[in-house]
């Protein structure tokens, strides 16, 4: 067996030095291995052959697709930048010009009149002429070499210009791939691949470039994508184990007075199954003796703050201090207000630590820190300052995950000689498989069910022209004594101008809602500025919020019955989602008006439309992650990845994610330092895989 990563392409048929150069610098394809794991990003049927005068009566955009004919005439038109080269050519039922920009000459050279031509290419429409630009032009014989399915590889701009396509790419894969079988070690383990169903690594090498069926062709991609997939899980995994195996955590065994006496006298309701459910599992956690990292993910109103407070009443029934971190001065007020009515009752001392803390109540609240009569802190960042020390910290909660950056929940470890437990919540759903590999360190809890008789947001899509009849409602919630959000998009870009609108806003809103007060709040204004708007309007002396984005997170004001959004058309469907969930929070009906200018594309207007149709933020962000790609959902696209895939979409193959997950569990508990001998190659080939990212990351 030839080592594949030492064989320089150069030597490749069909390659040779000038085409090596191109291809390392603009592909960064160097070796043979490099070659063979530049995959298609297509297909293209060349069984079929196409007629022109088929094409001539089709409508519509027209794939990629095969004729078969000959020249009649060749033109070079033009001087200069413009000069091109136009082939009139016919396969007897019609006609269609042929246009080439580039190497006029040369192809002009290579073409003759009258002979027989496979044409390759997409034809479209100039003005009343079809024609096809820059086709491949092959002697029927070539074509014949390589029937049937055929690959297409990514390419740059410049490869293009080269004459360095996806066919010359092809056919220096074919020729190695030809002379050289079964060159492919296979770097996953004999256990995983047969336990799998999966193809080898060299077929699926082959039926990638070369599909021999259809169904080969899945196959392969099954195959190839497990296998970047399945590298991810066994890091993961195999860096999550470490950790619980080393780091040991508090255990917190008992359930007592605390608990019993919130469960049994101020539980206003009764918990929802899925509330149970994620409590028990966090009980779990926390008598493990290992230190817990859970990620509890609800939709808005699913209860997170409740299962938060239940589980730090368990922390408080073993001994320990608890501590809940919020992004915001107002909404850690707000937890602070909810948790000291809920459990007031109870004798729970529980105390606010913000920015904004008097140096006097500061000293009361580090003294009862310090001699454990505090039992739970609510505050901001200002709680994980180091000059806070705790007498016993044993449960941090962090709510809100993507505004705590890993460097500041590792802060927390510092306040206790063993790490507290750590209960993340976040009410940005991401899909589960999506959540498997970018939490891969985190366990994940979810609760999926909201508390009986919430009444679903009532949305609509309305357009501009329909802004009179939207202000009237606006007007009969307002006298209904109901509080009112509208919200402004805020983007980088254009800041300016999004200042202006929602400044703007600001005022019309004013005049339009009269006698009704308006508060303004946007990321411009200085926190204090901007905390007295929100403050304004949570406590009812403002009736309507004029707000950019800002809100987005955690603000409760029950008394709000509706949000209209402007210019919704420019918002993501997540954001859109955690906007509408600042309404529907009380007992009453509650609206949330998406506003759009009307000439609007079918996609936008497909998401705008889903808002309207459910209010499942876990559909949602599913939508959302299959139209926008896993990259954009917030607070994934920092989490990053070991390294970058090349065939697996995160969006995509959930199934392969969750596949892939579950072979790696059973690898590893089997083998769990990957040490027996039949696991030993898959080890060195993910700590290459892991090293290389490394080393590219130095690079960029
Ligand atoms: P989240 O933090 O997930 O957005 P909260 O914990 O703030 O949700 O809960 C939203 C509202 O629902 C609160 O007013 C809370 O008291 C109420 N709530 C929570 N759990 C239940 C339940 N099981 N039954 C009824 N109401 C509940
Ligand atoms: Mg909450």
């Amino acid at each position: 067996m030839l080592s594949l990563r030492k064989f320089d392409i150069t030597y490749v048929k069909g390659i040779g030095p000038e085409r090596a150069k191109l291809l390392g610098a603009e592909l960064g394809i160097k070796t043979a291995y490099d070659l063979l794991r530049h995959y298609p990003t297509g297909y293209i049927d060349r069984s079929t052959t196409y007629s022109v005068r088929s094409i001539r009566e089709a409508a519509g955009e027209y794939p990629m697709l095969q004729l078969r004919g000959r020249f009649v005439s060749f033109n070079v038109v033009g001087e200069g930048a413009s000069m091109r080269l136009i082939g009139l050519f016919t396969d007897g039922t019609a006609t269609m010009d042929c246009v080439w920009f580039k190497g006029v000459r040369e192809m002009r050279k290579r073409l003759a009149t009258g002979r027989e031509y496979v044409l390759f290419g997409k034809p479209g429409w100039f003005r009343d002429t079809l024609q096809m630009t820059h086709p491949e032009v092959d002697p029927p014989e070539a074509v014949e070499s390589a029937p049937g399915i055929r690959a297409v590889y990514p390419l740059t701009e410049k490869l293009r210009q080269r004459n360095l396509g996806s066919r010359a790419i092809h056919t220096a894969v074919v020729n190695f791939l030809r002379t050289h079988p079964n060159q492919f070690r296979d770097p996953l383990p004999p256990s995983v691949v047969s336990g799998a169903g999966l193809m080898s690594l060299d077929e699926a090498i082959r039926n990638i470039h070369m599909p021999s069926s259809p169904e080969a062709l899945e196959r392969a991609k099954l195959r190839l994508k497990f296998e970047e997939l399945f590298y991810i899980q066994a890091d993961m995994l195999m860096r999550s184990r470490k950790r619980k195996a080393s780091v040991q955590g508090y255990i917190m065994p008992r359930v007592g007075q605390w608990f019993n006496d919130f469960y049994y006298n101020c539980l206003p309701f009764e918990l929802t199954g899925a509330q149970k459910r994620v409590i028990k599992e966090i009980r779990a956690d926390i008598m493990s003796g290992r230190q817990m990292n859970r990620l509890v993910q609800g939709d808005v109103g699913s209860g997170k703050t409740l299962v938060a407070l239940m589980s730090m009443l368990l922390a408080l029934d073993n001994g320990y201090q608890a501590c809940l971190m919020a992004p915001t001065e107002i909404l850690a007020t707000q937890h602070f207000e909810t948790i000291y009515e809920l459990a007031s009752k109870i004798g729970l001392n529980v105390r606010l630590l913000t920015g904004s803390t008097r140096a006097k109540q500061r000293r009361v609240i580090d003294e009862g820190l310090r001699d454990g009569s505090i039992h739970i802190l609510v505050g901001t960042h200002a709680v994980i300052e180091d000059k806070v020390v705790f007498n016993r910290l044993g449960f941090v909660v962090i709510d809100e995950q993507h505004r705590f950056g890993v460097a500041q929940r590792a802060r927390l470890w510092k306040k206790s000689d063993v790490p507290p437990h750590v209960l993340v919540m976040t009410a940005t759903p991401i899909p589960r498989t999506l959540a498997m590999t970018v939490y891969g360190d985190l366990d994940v809890s979810v609760i999926d069910e909201l508390p009986p008789g919430r009444k679903p947001v009532n949305t609509v899509l309305r357009f501009d022209e329909q802004r009179a009849q939207v202000n009237r409602g606006i007007m009969a919630q307002l006298r209904a004594g109901h509080q009112v959000y509208i919200v402004y998009p805020l983007v980088e870009e254009n800041e300016k101008l999004d200042l202006k609108s929602v400044t703007e806003g600001f005022e019309s809103a004013a005049q339009t809602f009269s006698p009704y007060s308006v508060a303004l709040v946007h990321g411009r204004m200085k926190p204090a500025d901007k905390d007295a708007s929100m403050q304004l309007f949570a406590s009812g002396k403002a009736s309507i919020l004029v707000a950019t984005t800002v809100i987005e997170v955690g603000v409760n004001v029950p008394n709000a019955t509706t949000m209209v959004i402007e210019n919704a058309e420019r918002f993501g469907l997540s954001q859109l989602h955690q906007l509408r969930g600042r309404v529907g929070r009380g007992a009453d009906r509650s609206h949330c008006i998406l506003m759009s200018k009307h000439n609007i594309g079918a996609d936008t207007r497909k998401r705008l439309e889903l808002m309207t149709s459910t209010t499942d933020g876990f559909v949602i962000a599913e939508a959302d992650m299959q139209m926008r790609g896993p990259g954009d959902i917030e607070g994934t696209a920092q989490s990053g990845l070991p390294f970058d895939l090349k065939i697996a979409n995160l969006a995509h193959d959930g199934q392969i994610i969750q596949l892939a997950r579950r072979a790696a569990e059973a690898l590893l508990d089997a083998d769990p330092d990957l040490s027996a001998p039949a696991n030993r190659y898959f080890a060195l080939a993910l700590s290459e895989m892991l090293n290389r990212a490394t080393d590219w990351s130095r690079i960029s």
